[in-house]
């Protein structure tokens, strides 16, 4: 043993201690005892009573910096941090382990996992306590680290990187916050509203997406002003941003609110020393005793959105419940659109487009129309919507183009005069995410031998501000094989001038809307002058779109606009009839 006790003089403090409080242990003893706890890895304190050191282990010295001289005859309670540094805290925790700190010499706390076991005499009069402590302070680290990764991860989860406002995920759970709290007390409302910002894509095509997301932060900025404490303003994706009024979310107070937020819309926001105007469409759903569920009140205010972006820009709609038959509707419709592409329920009809001056046709325009079984003729401004939305536009598309371009073919064959008729067929924005466009479209015309140039594809203003790179770059490699790019409804839209520079455009048609206002409205007199005079500038050819009376064929002659279509020279066609007319008529309309 290499602590063999010679002298009782020559023992170090803790044992001489030891010895002098027990005179029961021989030196031997406390030597072996000294050894033992030596050889433990946690810390280990003997006590007496009275909480005071009797004895330390090596670990208990390296933990705390001391020496054993100094901690020898001190109460334990110096080393110990304040929530347990007084002796009942110590004594209630007796036999137990508990989390603790102790002090080490240079101030620095130390986290353990304490626990202490006490010796007794034979009439249970307690003779030392054993102080075990195990160092936590790594795990504890790590455990802290984790929770702040996690708090992290937990935030981030939640809100919107951009914006830094709450996301959508957030926006849910405020909104089941909201519900709870309704049905709990009876007198409490809340108030739903959605922004859709509207023509952002324009924005962020005009002035890159940096801007964009300049302009979203800003927005955020601006539409907190409105709100209280209470209240939830999230960005839930894109240019869409959820309100939630917790405080007074009653209609009118909503109202003002909505007021409010227009108002400001009208400034305009700084981007990068421009001066850009934005504005938002916004659905609005008032809690009440129906809704049980999140998903029905989103389901609704997206309906009431939906209603206000059909209308002009930057107006509300509150929603009202046929918005949910409207949106039951429009689901049956998709069904519907389904089984129809199976049974073929569509037709196409062609409308004659013609020589203003000399009615000769140059082309028809192909215009789909849906017979439903139960419920007639269906609108294709009601059904290429939903189509659009459930993708069933591709497929239908599909049909469209080789049905209209198989017509074609054949009437090409009727006449002299019939063979260079031209047939318009109009894309959905849609058919732009179609990695194989062109290819169809190509396989298409050289599969029925067709020839290129008697084909064009009628694309509005609105389909090329979204995804105007991409949209440009199919419509220049369909214009290099020889295929004809008209831009339809041209004024509905945005109309920038930079856009018929841009795209390689053969023909622009002008909307209806110009032409029906023309005789009453002079600027629409003008303006239909100034997109003929722009069109030739461009070099571009022009049709007017819905002439509908004689009087404003002849105003369009005079303008000097050269083609035409509408009910004034016909209605679209069936098939036959379309046929009877190229052929009775020598392709000549008789009006
Ligand atoms: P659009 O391409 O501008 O087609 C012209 C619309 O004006 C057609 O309505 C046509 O029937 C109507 N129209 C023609 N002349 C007159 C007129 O003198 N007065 C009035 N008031 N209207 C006239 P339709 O067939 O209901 O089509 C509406 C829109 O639906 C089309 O507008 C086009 O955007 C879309 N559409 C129609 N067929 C197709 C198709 O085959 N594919 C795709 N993607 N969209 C189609
Ligand atoms: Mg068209
Ligand atoms: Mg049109």
């Amino acid at each position: 043993m290499n602590n063999s006790p010679q002298d009782k003089n020559d023992f170090p403090l803790a044992l001489t201690q030891l010895n002098q409080q027990f005179a029961d242990l021989t030196p031997v003893a406390c030597v072996w005892i000294q050894t033992i706890i030596n050889t433990v890895n946690d810390s280990v304190i003997l006590l007496d009573k009275n909480y005071t050191i009797l004895m330390v282990n090596q670990t208990t010295l390296d933990l705390l910096g001391y020496s054993e001289n100094e901690l020898i005859n001190q109460s334990i309670v110096n080393l110990l941090d304040e929530n347990i540094s007084d002796i009942a805290t110590i004594e209630s925790n007796l036999q137990e382990t508990i989390e603790a700190a102790y002090l080490r010499k240079n101030g620095q706390e130390v986290e353990v996992l304490l626990s202490s076991q006490s010796i007794f005499y034979e009439d249970q009069e307690i003779m030392a306590i054993i102080c075990t402590a195990k160092d936590i302070s790594q795990e504890k680290r790590i455990e802290q680290l984790i929770r702040d990764n996690q708090t992290q991860l937990y935030y981030d989860l939640r809100h919107d990187k951009l914006t830094g406002l709450p996301n959508r995920r957030l926006f849910i759970e405020e909104l089941e916050k909201s519900l709870q709290k309704a049905h709990e007390d009876t007198r409490f409302c809340f108030t739903v509203l959605l922004l859709d910002l509207d023509q952002f894509k324009l924005i962020n095509n005009s002035y890159g997406h940096l801007m964009g997301d300049n302009l979203l932060i800003q927005i955020g900025e601006r539409l907190k002003q409105y709100l209280h404490s209470q209240d939830v303003l999230a960005r839930l994706g894109g240019d869409e941003f959820g309100i939630i009024l917790n405080h007074l979310g009653n209609l009118e107070h909503t109202l003002e609110i909505v007021d409010l937020i227009k108002q400001d819309f009208a400034r305009p926001f700084q981007l990068n020393g421009y001066e850009v105007y934005s504005s938002a469409s916004i659905g609005i759903t008032i809690s009440d005793a129906k809704y049980q569920k999140v998903g029905d009140i989103l389901r609704d205010v997206d309906a009431a959105l939906n209603q206000a972006k059909i209308k002009d820009k930057a107006s509300y709609t509150i929603f009202r419940q046929e918005m949910h038959f409207e949106a039951v509707n429009r689901l049956q419709l998709d069904n519907d659109l389904r089984r129809a592409i199976e049974h073929q329920e569509f037709e196409l009809r062609y409308q004659p487009i013609v020589e203003l001056n000399t009615t000769r046709i140059i082309g028809f325009e192909a215009l789909i129309r849906w017979q439903h079984p139960e419920k007639g003729w269906i609108s294709p401004a009601k059904f290429i919507p939903v189509a659009e939305e459930t993708g069933l536009i591709i497929p239908l598309s599909n049909w469209i183009l080789n049905q209209g371009c198989q017509q074609m073919c054949e009437w090409q064959k009727l006449s002299d005069h019939s063979q260079n008729l031209i047939i318009s067929i109009n894309l959905s924005v849609k058919q732009f995410s179609d990695n194989n466009l062109v290819e169809k479209i190509i396989n298409t015309v050289q599969e029925l031998g067709m020839n290129e140039n008697c084909l064009k594809l009628e694309i509005t203003e609105s389909s090329i501000i979204k995804n105007t790179e991409e949209v440009c770059s199919i419509l220049t490699q369909l214009k290099d094989l020889g295929i004809k790019l008209s831009m339809d409804d041209f004024g509905t839209g945005y109309s920038s001038l930079s856009y018929l520079y841009r795209f390689p455009f053969d023909t622009l048609k002008i909307d209806r809307s110009f032409i029906k206002d023309m005789a009453q409205s002079i600027d629409k007199l003008r303006l239909t002058q100034t997109i003929i005079h722009l069109a030739n500038d461009f070099g571009m050819e022009v049709i007017a779109e819905g002439i509908e009376t004689r009087e404003q064929l002849q105003q369009l002659q005079q303008l000097g606009c050269p083609y035409g279509q509408g009910y004034y020279f016909a209605q679209p066609l069936t098939a036959q009839e379309a046929q009877k007319v190229i052929l009775e008529g020598n392709n000549r309309l008789i009006v």
